[in-house]
């Protein structure tokens, strides 16, 4: 059984918190695109973690981890992000890494630095990990392949032709030091070494592991609105974020993934640039961004304070049904306690006229929001278990947001531990 944990938004919806709460009854736990340039924060019975490479399921002996070929695979962060956990008595995670996955170079960080530089204010917000640098190469075959690290002949040709490559423009675009073969070959033979107990035909496995009935996370990263195709282009990241790229970014049938949990906020927070409807500013954004998460809305890879908004129902449909949604898991649903009302964005305005339907990026930033104001229910519900037991408006603001984006609500997260999840039955009929 395939199970996809993916994001409806801008990210940093929950995901994490929820894939190690499920991993407790999974075999195996895929990150299928992506890499370091974002986190997941995780709290569990060894404290409190932000990951960025590492799947959320490392926390506990049964489970493997696996770095999908969909992955941008930074291997010295792979390798400080699995000492950091052990430094603080986690077991050592057991870690495959796809043969077919490619390597996020040091130049690639570099080039994101000096085109987000040259860019000035214009420039996109990178988290400057190299991650679209990484993702271009890739497309245009100049990129390096976990697998190619074993072919001495092939490395030595590549990183020639790389560096001449690579050279022109830190030469003439950017006027910076240039790329060294020798130095290049070096650092690939290194990471030859530190990754080669870990290689993994991961398809081969997957597809063994599937035949025994093996229960199989895909744990996404980021969320619809990043997408590189769907999302917010082209404020969007560079891989797919979508449940459907799981298929791909770990190499198994795309029928084979039979429940897509998609994580909601209960309330919106965008890193980067981009139209953000729902944003909110001021002392109302600030007071949000303080109670918000866990500790406050702050990006768990950059310390970047994070933008906040009220829910937007047409995002978050949009967001939901972009990720073929089976499950809705909604979540950090008990930081809205101290609201007298909620708004909640139920329409975008767009030249005079009112939609439902999430629109593309030129008519999105045109878009204002058309709020509804739900009344809040002023109480903690950190601890509640049981969903008949969590007050009225609280039990309200779920089901007016379930209606809204029309794909059931079967989880409603009420704190950041494991055990802080309401189980509902939903009555909604696509
Ligand atoms: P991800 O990238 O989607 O995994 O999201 P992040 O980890 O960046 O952000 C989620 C933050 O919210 C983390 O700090 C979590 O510990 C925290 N969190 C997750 N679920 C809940 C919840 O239900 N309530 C509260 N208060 N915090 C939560």
């Amino acid at each position: 059984m395939v199970k996809a944990v993916v994001g409806a938004n801008w990210g940093d919806e929950g995901k994490g918190k929820i894939t190690d709460m499920l991993a407790r009854q999974a075999d195996i736990i895929v990150r299928f695109q992506g890499g370091a340039n974002a986190g997941h924060t995780i709290v569990n019975d060894y404290g409190k973690f932000a990951l960025h490479t590492l799947p959320s399921g490392v926390f506990y002996g049964h489970t493997t981890s696996i770095i999908g070929n969909g992955v941008a695979l930074n291997i010295p962060l792979l390798f400080q992000e699995i000492k950091s956990i052990t430094d603080r008595n986690v077991p050592k995670p057991r870690i495959l890494v796809s043969d077919r996955a490619q390597l996020v170079m040091p130049y690639h960080i570099l080039f994101d630095q000096y085109e987000e530089e040259r860019l000035g204010g214009k420039s996109f917000g990178s988290t400057k990990s190299g991650i679209a640098p990484f993702y271009s190469d890739k497309y245009a075959k100049i990129g390096f392949q976990v697998s190619e690290l074993f072919d001495d002949e092939l490395l030595e040709e590549k990183a020639e032709r790389v560096c001449e490559q690579k050279n022109v423009i830190l030469e003439h675009l950017y006027h910076k030091p240039l790329i060294d073969p020798g130095e290049l070959l070096k650092t690939l033979r290194e990471y030859r070494e530190m990754v080669e107990p870990y290689v993994c035909d991961v398809s081969l496995y997957l597809d063994q592991a599937i035949r025994e009935n093996k229960t199989i996370l895909l744990e996404g990263q980021l969320g619809t609105l990043k997408d590189t195709d769907h999302g917010i282009y082209p404020m969007v990241t560079s891989s797919s974020t979508l449940a459907a790229y799981g298929a791909i970014g770990a190499g198994i049938p795309p029928y084979e993934i039979r429940q897509i949990i998609t994580v909601c906020k209960a309330y919106s927070s965008a890193v980067g640039a981009g139209a953000f409807v729902s944003e909110i500013f001021g002392e109302e954004a600030d007071e949000l961004r303080r109670r918000g998460g866990d500790g406050g809305e702050f990006g768990a890879t950059t310390g970047r304070p994070r933008r906040m908004g009220w829910f937007d129902c047409v995002a978050s449909r949009y967001g939901c049904r972009l990720q073929g949604t089976t499950d809705v898991a909604f979540t950090v649903l008990d930081v809205l306690g101290y609201l007298d009302e909620i708004p909640v964005c139920t329409g975008y305005e767009i030249n005079g006229e009112v939609t439902t339907d999430f629109p593309v990026t030129h008519r999105l930033e045109k878009a204002k929001p058309v709020l509804t104001v739900l009344p809040g229910w002023k109480r903690e519900i950190r601890g509640i278990r049981k969903y008949g037991e969590l007050p009225e408006n609280c039990r309200r603001y779920v089901e007016f947001i379930e209606e809204q984006i029309g794909f059931p609500i079967t989880m409603v997260s009420n704190g950041p531990g494991r055990e802080d999840i309401i189980y509902r039955e939903s009555t909604l009929k696509r």
